[in-house]
């Protein structure tokens, strides 16, 4: 394998707490949060309130146990769940709706090829009396598997209204609700006024060790707490996890317009290879469809022989995620050895 790492793009989970985050976590004061609770837990859990508008928040090991937690509170098991069938829940959390929260997910395909929107939920709804019974629509802004797009207030508006038809609550998937925000130059809360619960991940672009947050109604929060702890997510002196998130909410959330630039340098540096199809970035995640010859570990595997690591995403497609801990040089020297890498077909 490579001598030197170039860039690691395999991910935007890959980034290490900087100084400043580690001082944040020394110096964290801490109390049993499964006890009296924690009281760094408590403010960033308030700041998650603040930041998205919401009664409550909840602080999670993980965006895939609070995601879960949403399903397992708002779905009944022997419902069915209608998403995006590109979407993070229902692709890469190891069919934790079915095997864990009991409930089905039905997949619904994005008409214009992206993501999934009003009007293809609309056409997925069945009759009110069919069985199993619909219990609940998911959404996901950032959507990852669309390679980072970005969806709007009117979106999840739209959604809404159309979810409203059938008492449907709604949870959006929002571990890049950061970067869609940044993108759109809005508030985090303005994406999110529609949806009954949010998760939030820390770990992604704020570059946080670990986290994320469920945040929703005090009702569900009240019962949120208590499918944490059957999950296993009762943490005891979280709050130095707690204190590297509030680091990241306070100073990474600017640099994700960065991350943004970066991945359209990268789309730029590689989109007019011979053969190669970028999807335009609209964050941070770049999306390579790759030319006939060329499969996406075979490219993986032979950037990585040249110190870039990206993901292969399927067969015919890479990703490459911009983050914090790539400079804009670097992600310069990748792209010319990704350009390399795919013109050697
Ligand atoms: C990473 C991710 C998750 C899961 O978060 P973890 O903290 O890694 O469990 C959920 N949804 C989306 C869209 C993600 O990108």
């Amino acid at each position: 394998m490579s001598a030197q790492i170039i860039a690691d793009l395999r991910s935007d989970t890959v980034t290490r707490p900087v100084p400043g985050m580690r001082e944040a976590i020394a110096s964290a004061v801490v109390g049993d949060d499964v006890l009296e609770g924690d009281p760094t837990v408590r403010s960033l859990e308030d700041q998650v309130c603040s930041v998205l508008n919401k009664d409550r928040a909840l602080f999670f090991p993980s965006g895939t146990m609070a995601n879960l937690a949403a399903l397992w509170l708002q779905a009944e098991r022997g419902t069915e769940v209608l998403l995006d069938s590109e979407c993070h829940i229902y692709n890469w959390e190891v069919a934790g709706a079915a095997s864990i929260a009991g409930v089905q997910p039905r997949p619904v395909i994005a008409s214009n090829g992206i993501v999934m929107q009003a009007a293809d939920l609309q056409s997925a709804l069945k009759p009110a009396s069919s069985l199993p019974r619909t219990s609940l629509v998911c959404v996901e802004n950032t959507h990852n598997g669309a390679g980072g797009a970005v969806s709007d207030a009117a979106f999840l508006q739209a959604i809404r209204e159309v979810a409203d038809g059938q008492g449907l609550p709604v949870h959006m998937d929002g571990a890049r609700l950061w970067n869609a925000a940044v993108a759109l130059n809005v508030t985090p809360a303005s994406l999110v006024e529609h949806a009954d619960t949010v998760m939030v991940s820390f770990s992604k672009g704020l570059g946080a060790p670990v986290g994320a947050a469920l945040a929703g109604s005090e009702r569900a929060m009240e019962r949120a707490w208590e499918v944490r702890k059957r999950l296993g997510g009762g943490m005891r002196q979280s709050g130095v996890l707690a204190a590297a998130c509030i680091y990241g909410l306070e100073h990474h959330m600017e640099q994700l317009a960065d991350d943004h630039a970066n991945a359209a340098l990268l789309a730029t540096l590689v989109g007019d290879v011979d053969g190669v199809r970028v999807v335009q970035p609209q964050t941070n995640i770049l999306m390579v469809d790759l030319p006939a010859s060329l499969s996406g570990p075979e490219v993986a595997r032979r950037a990585a022989e040249r110190g870039v690591l990206i993901s292969p995403w399927n067969a015919t497609r890479i990703r490459a995620v911009t983050h914090l801990d790539v400079s804009r040089e670097a992600v310069a020297a990748a792209g010319a050895v990704l350009r390399d890498v795919l013109a050697e077909q």
